[in-house]
């Protein structure tokens, strides 16, 4: 890891670049946009491999943003992301960084949703293109989409998007642009077969790795030691005794994921399970209640949980180990964030020591080895989760906005505005926290009520989750 902090005032940016970075509160470089933001800037061929949340999409997206030319409307940057929900959110990312310059058009190019808006907005034409291998390879065989001015290839989340088999559509999109271009792939973890994608796509590429190591004094790591059949039963005893507010718990498998979940369910906490079979749909609405404080853990495997940008966890727990030690480092990277300290908490069979014998060696560390016995409930009862979520049918397509949800609960509904949660607006749906308390009388109000002028159904969300 680089020490000393470096500023961005260091790079040659252009002075509105450098005031919005500042205005974003982006004061110093995180140690991979350190490392690599020179080299980028200079239009080298880059692999970047960094945990999660170490601020990996500034490090692509100030260098193609620099070399943009917004008073040519051709796209010039392609930004190849796994899923939909990783490019929505480097496409947020990206318009944030790019507000210096107003006229800089983005668009996401992704599956799941209608191809005719998106049509539509290419006819208007677009500087960067934001999308997921497959539905970008549909405009491209239908030929919507040119990619003969791009200059720069982004290749975002490369281990995610080769798990999900990716390979040959990636290869297939480098064939269309030109190659003169600059390439900058991104990464969690390095497996083979990056190697042989950044042969056949890159140019004498330069490497840069930030050490997947933690400032240690932000993460507190302890492990307990398990029999198999009690390993489930030991989650409940560690959120009792340690009672985060928020919680991810990963399992080695989808089915532990839904067993641990009906298990933390029957005992009365909030839990909801993210792994690879959810429909996007369902999957958006998990990390809704997750975000809003609706659902108090989260249990997810490791590849459903990659690169989501999840703040404000107080702890992790592990409650499978994981054979690869590098992928611990990154688990347990996910709690003990920018100012705050957090939990990693591990759980062990006698089969597992092997792993984690690795995994001391990687952390160059002893474990620090703790009994389920000292576990004791704290005070308080059971914890659960502060708010709760109310779906309401009717979303952008009703042009509902997050005001009018809040004047109605707050307005004729009579609840203050402390009561209210995060409101999300999706283009069906709408969804809003409430104190728990409140939950029946929020849902009785607002479905006798109306929001917008208009009569709506208001359901509560969790009952069909999980
Ligand atoms: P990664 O892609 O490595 O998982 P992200 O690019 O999503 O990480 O960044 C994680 C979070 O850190 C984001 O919320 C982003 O806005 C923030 N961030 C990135 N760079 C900086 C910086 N230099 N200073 C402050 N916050 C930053
Ligand atoms: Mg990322």
């Amino acid at each position: 890891m680089t020490q000393t902090p470096i500023s961005f005032d260091s790079l040659p940016l252009a002075p509105a670049a450098l005031a919005n970075l500042q205005q974003l509160g982006y004061l110093q470089m995180t140690p991979i946009q350190a490392e690599s933001l020179p080299l980028a800037l200079a239009g080298h061929d880059i692999i970047a491999q960094a945990k999660t949340g170490s601020g990996k999409t500034a490090a692509f997206a100030l260098p193609l943003l620099h070399k943009l030319r917004v008073d040519a409307i051709t796209v010039q940057a392609l930004v190849l992301c796994p899923t939909r929900e990783l490019a929505d959110q480097v496409t947020l990312e990206l318009r944030r960084l790019a507000r210096y310059e107003a006229n800089t058009r983005i668009l996401t190019l992704v599956g799941g949703i209608p191809l005719r808006p998106q049509l539509a907005s290419l006819e208007h034409g677009a500087h960067i293109v934001v999308g997921t291998p497959g539905r970008v390879i549909d405009h491209l065989e239908r030929g919507s989409l040119s990619l003969d001015a791009v200059a720069t290839l982004v290749l975002d989340e490369a281990d995610r998007m080769l798990d999900m088999g990716f390979a040959d559509e990636i290869a297939a999109i480098a064939k269309k642009l030109p190659k003169d271009r600059q390439t900058l792939l991104f990464s969690a973890t390095y497996p083979e077969g990056i190697a042989k994608i950044s042969q056949q796509l890159m140019r004498e590429p330069r490497r840069v790795t930030v050490q997947a190591q933690h400032d240690a004094g932000k993460i507190r790591q302890r492990f307990y030691e398990v029999k198999e059949a009690e390993r489930l039963h030991a989650v409940s005893l560690l959120l009792d005794h340690f009672r985060p507010a928020s919680t991810l718990a990963f399992c080695n498998t989808r089915q532990q994921c839904r067993d641990l979940v009906d298990v933390l369910r029957g005992q009365g906490y909030s839990a909801l399970a993210l792994h690879g079979d959810l429909e996007q749909r369902d999957r958006d609405q998990v990390l809704i209640q997750f975000a809003n404080r609706s659902c108090s853990v989260l249990v997810a495997t490791d590849v459903a949980a990659r690169g989501l940008d999840i703040a404000q966890l107080e702890a992790v727990i592990n409650v499978d180990t994981t054979p690869d030690p590098e992928v611990h480092i990154h688990r347990i990277g996910r709690t003990g964030r920018v100012d705050a300290e957090g939990w990693a908490l591990s759980l062990a069979s006698l089969d597992e020591m092997g792993s984690i014998g690795k995994i001391e060696q990687l952390q160059g560390v002893e474990s620090d080895w703790h009994k389920l016995a000292e576990l004791t409930p704290a005070a308080g009862g059971k914890l659960a989760a502060p708010m709760i979520t109310l779906q309401i049918a009717g979303g952008r397509k009703e042009k509902i906005r997050p005001g009018d949800v809040l004047g109605a609960l707050t307005g004729e509904a009579g609840f203050a505005a402390g009561q209210i949660g995060k409101i999300v607006v999706n283009e069906f749906s709408t969804y809003v926290a409430v104190d728990r308390q409140i939950g029946r009388e929020a849902l009785a109000r607002l479905s006798a009520g109306k929001v917008k002028g208009k009569r709506v159904k208001v359901r509560f969300l969790e009952d069909e989750a999980g």
